[in-house]
């Protein structure tokens, strides 16, 4: 069993935004991105805010298939400010994954 990290939005928030609180799981965004990227920000983000460390990490390849073109963004009701969030997992993944 994945055990969870309590600490990892802060972590994933270190020198970055990532602020998806807001977000009511409408599904706008992955109704709207042109790359049919359903995962984010619905599910990934929601994983960064539950501590699911072990999900945002396998979805590495995910995280880097977004460009970051706003199209969600511009269309979210609640305002998530998604590809700031993207940047912030992606200096994540950096750090934790690639170790860069
Ligand atoms: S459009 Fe905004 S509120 Fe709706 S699921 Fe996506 S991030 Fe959440
Ligand atoms: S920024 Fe563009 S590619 Fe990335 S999730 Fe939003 S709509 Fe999709």
């Amino acid at each position: 069993m994945a055990l969870l990290n309590p600490d990892l939005v802060d972590v994933v928030r270190q020198n970055n935004e990532f602020n998806a609180s807001a977000c009511m799981n409408c599904g706008v965004c992955s109704a709207v991105c042109p790359m049919g990227i359903e995962l984010l920000p619905r599910k990934l983000f929601r994983y960064v805010l539950l501590g699911m460390e072990d999900q945002v990490k396998v979805n590495t390849e995910t995280i880097y298939s977004c460009l970051l073109c706003k199209v969600c963004e511009v269309n979210c009701p609640a305002g998530v400010h998604i590809a700031e969030n993207v940047r912030s997992l992606r200096h994540f993944i950096n750090r934790q994954v690639f170790r860069l």
